[in-house]
């Protein structure tokens, strides 16, 4: 694997995927996976998933089934290394590394970090506002160039390529600055009209797990308007309807929408009905590869067990090395 430039990147141990990871982030994860110029690490974060209020019944229960759902939607552990981030400590030990080079004001200012602050008014922990730096740690640990993550991630790519110039700067370290790789899906809004999809916000997600009809019945939540106008709406509800079907359906299908809402007008149970019939449609295949590995619990913890062996050489070595040049012993 010597040469190859290094990819990583992680979703939050909150439960299986949604629309959002899956277009965002793991489709991306997918297309890098299958170029050969690129080694892929690809993790389920449960130490970021434990910054915010946790369940410790099902923690571990969560991180398993998102790996199963990077598996049924094409994950390759022979192609790419797959695991849980907890299962490699040098994830925390360089984080507290890193925490050195980053100051406590500029985490405060991060607005990812008030919007938590907001959500979690009453669990604003040192854990949460040094989340960034954590996943600082988890690029710069794999020296990866490339970060497969949604554009609500950008403010978090921006400390890691500040605290990699620092550490190069000061240390004589080698750490590439990460650029983050941009998918179609890179935004993927809410159905309840307000902000992107969010497993932590009720009524703005579709899993990969759903069904036809879960999915029907999501789809007839999401607000909409009369269905015509004089203009299409930029924002909202109808917008975000939208947006899904240029994502599952097309560009085309799109404009003749638009075009719908400026002449005789939309029928949103029609546009709704097709359009849950296209999500369905995608995740179909992914929902019958689920069902082999949901069935072979075994196999999976020998594959994070073998991804976190791969990943803790590449972690050893790097802290070695940056032990080495800051003087630890
Ligand atoms: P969530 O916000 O649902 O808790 P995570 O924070 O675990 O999801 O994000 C995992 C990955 O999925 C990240 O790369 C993130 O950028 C991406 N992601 C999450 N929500 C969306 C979305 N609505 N649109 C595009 N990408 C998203």
């Amino acid at each position: 694997m010597k040469g190859k430039k290094r990819v990583f990147s992680g979703t939050r141990a909150t439960g299986g995927l949604h629309l959002g990871n899956y277009l965002g982030a793991v489709n991306g994860y997918l297309e890098l996976a299958a170029n050969p110029e690129y080694e892929t690490i690809y993790m389920v974060m449960d130490l970021h998933a434990i910054t915010t209020p946790f369940d410790q019944k099902k923690l571990a229960k969560n991180t398993k089934e998102v790996i199963i759902d990077y598996l049924a939607c094409g994950l390759d552990p022979e192609k790419s290394i797959i695991t849980a981030q907890s299962l490699v400590p040098e994830h925390t030990y360089l984080q507290n590394i890193l925490s050195t080079e980053i100051t406590v004001a500029r985490m405060q200012h991060l607005p990812t970090f008030k919007d938590k602050v907001k959500q979690y008014p009453k669990a604003v922990t040192m854990a949460l506002l040094n989340y960034p730096v954590l996943m600082a740690a988890d690029i710069l640990l794999y020296k990866a160039s490339l970060v497969p993550v949604g554009i609500d991630q950008e403010p978090h790519l921006e400390i890691a390529r500040e605290i990699a110039r620092k550490m190069n700067e000061k240390y004589g370290t080698n750490f590439p600055e990460p650029k983050r790789f941009v998918t179609k899906g890179e935004y993927v809004p809410s159905l309840s009209g307000e902000g992107k999809m969010s497993k932590s916000v009720e009524g703005s997600y579709i899993n990969l797990v759903d069904d036809l009809d879960t999915i029907k019945k999501r789809l007839a939540a999401a607000p909409t308007d009369g269905g015509k106008g004089d203009k299409v709406p930029s924002e909202g509800g109808v917008a975000n309807l939208l947006a899904f079907v240029e994502l599952f359906e097309g560009e085309e299908k799109r404009k003749k929408y638009e075009k719908d809402y400026l002449g005789e007008g939309i029928r949103y149970g029609d546009l709704k009905t097709e359009l849950a019939e296209a999500i369905y449609e995608e995740l179909k295949p992914i929902q019958e590869r689920r069902k082999v590995f949901e069935n072979d619990p075994s196999l999976v913890d020998r594959m994070i067990k073998e991804g976190a062996q791969k990943a803790g050489k590449i972690a050893k070595e790097t802290i070695r090395e940056v032990k080495e040049k800051m003087g630890l012993i």
